[in-house]
């Protein structure tokens, strides 16, 4: 067991067009037994990030410490970490015992028989003791990916690398997966960090979110606080599903106009804008209010523009102006039992609780 610490992490590639940045000065510290979520947009740097820490990629700069050891230097084998591939990486030859029992016979000193009886608690723990015999070629993906759990678990590492384990299992089995993994890492109490690029797998998994985008790191808290408190409007965007909307807005006499809309701060507002005068509103398609509403400085005449039914709820996409040949449109989350058409003129609430307010020039969340 052991924290898993990254000072100033970079990494350079470099080939035929330049240098490629893919993770830019990254510190990050993750605490004995988290689980961490690493998450962010195709190309972010996060599957860089993690070879890093299991040392298949070498370390531009920086510094990867694990308990209390540098380990930037250390070979792969040699580093206490077990990581998990999206494709299982399992050597095909081999049966689930002899892919199971490989890394322990490569890097430790324990005798056959101690090994087999690891690999056997393992295979029962995760449930695949009827398949020790079998090769990969003969399961299905989901027992393969669980082969590939427990040959991570067998070995007792440190820390588990996890790049993408569940994203060739179907919705279903994912979903299931998910809790078993997490009810898994709480058993064993290794730390873990977890790369996605799904952020309802990063809400619903971590005990922490990390959030990179451009080799960036954007923002590092639990779930909730990522959700609530977005640092900027890269991290607001990006987690929340619909999407929170954006308005770009102009400060003028100590309120918002925008193109379609202008929108009164309180005192608490405009102390946070602090003279900004380009500004982004964001709101929470789940955060508006669609008719009921009890605000009327800031409740807008709107029209429906299309309904996404989703059965529990349904996301309205909503305009101000249906005519406008390219007319802004917003999205709002309403109950599924609600009656709503196209072409619907409802009142949008924007309740001024709800909204978060950045910078348009920096993105940077205004507090
Ligand atoms: P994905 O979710 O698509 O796997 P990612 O967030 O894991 O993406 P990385 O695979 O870490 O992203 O890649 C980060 C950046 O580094 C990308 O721009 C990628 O093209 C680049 N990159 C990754 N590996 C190499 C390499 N071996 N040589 C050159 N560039 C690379």
């Amino acid at each position: 067991m052991a924290e898993l610490q990254l000072d100033n992490v970079t990494k350079v590639f470099e080939d035929d067009e330049g240098e490629i940045v893919a993770v830019d000065d990254v510190s990050l510290d993750i605490d004995d037994e988290e689980f961490l979520v690493l998450v962010g947009p195709s190309g972010c740097g996060k599957s860089t990030t993690l070879r890093m820490i299991a040392g298949l990629e070498s370390v531009t700069s920086g510094t990867i410490r694990l308990g209390d050891e540098l380990i930037n230097d250390k070979r792969p084998q040699n580093r206490d970490t077990a990581m998990v591939f999206q494709s299982y990486a399992l050597y095909p030859h081999m049966t689930v015992r002899g892919n199971m029992a490989f890394g322990l016979e490569e890097s430790t000193d324990m005798s056959d028989d101690e090994i087999d009886q690891r690999v056997t608690d393992t295979a029962e723990m995760m449930g695949i003791e009827e398949l020790l015999d079998r090769k990969p070629g003969e399961l299905s993906g989901g027992q393969q990916q669980r082969v590939a759990l427990g040959r991570a678990i067998v070995r007792e590492p440190a820390a588990f690398l996890m790049d993408e384990p569940l994203a060739n299992l179907d919705a279903k089995l994912r979903a299931q997966m998910r809790t078993e993994l997490q009810r898994l890492q709480e058993d064993l109490g290794v730390t873990t960090i977890y790369v996605t690029h799904d952020q309802t797998e990063a809400m619903t998994m971590g005990d922490r979110i990390a959030i990179l985008n451009d080799g960036v790191l954007q923002q590092v808290g639990t779930p909730l606080e990522c959700y609530h408190e977005p640092a900027n409007q890269f991290v607001a965007g990006f987690i929340g599903e619909p999407s929170m909307n954006f308005f770009e807005m102009e400060l003028e006499d100590g309120r918002l106009v925008g193109e379609n809309f202008d929108y009164e701060l309180t005192d608490e507002h405009r102390e946070a804008i602090d003279g900004t005068e380009r500004v982004v509103l964001g709101i929470r398609p789940e955060d508006i209010v669609v008719d009921n509403t009890d605000d009327d400085t800031h409740t807008y005449a709107v029209t429906i523009d299309v309904v996404e039914p989703k059965g529990d709820e349904n996301n309205v996409h909503l305009t101000f102006d249906p005519d406008d040949e390219e007319p802004e449109t917003f999205v709002a989350t309403v109950g599924g039992m609600r009656r709503v058409a196209a072409g619907d003129r409802v009142d949008a609430e924007i309740p001024s609780e709800a909204i978060h307010l950045f910078d348009a020039r920096t993105g940077d969340a205004l507090h």
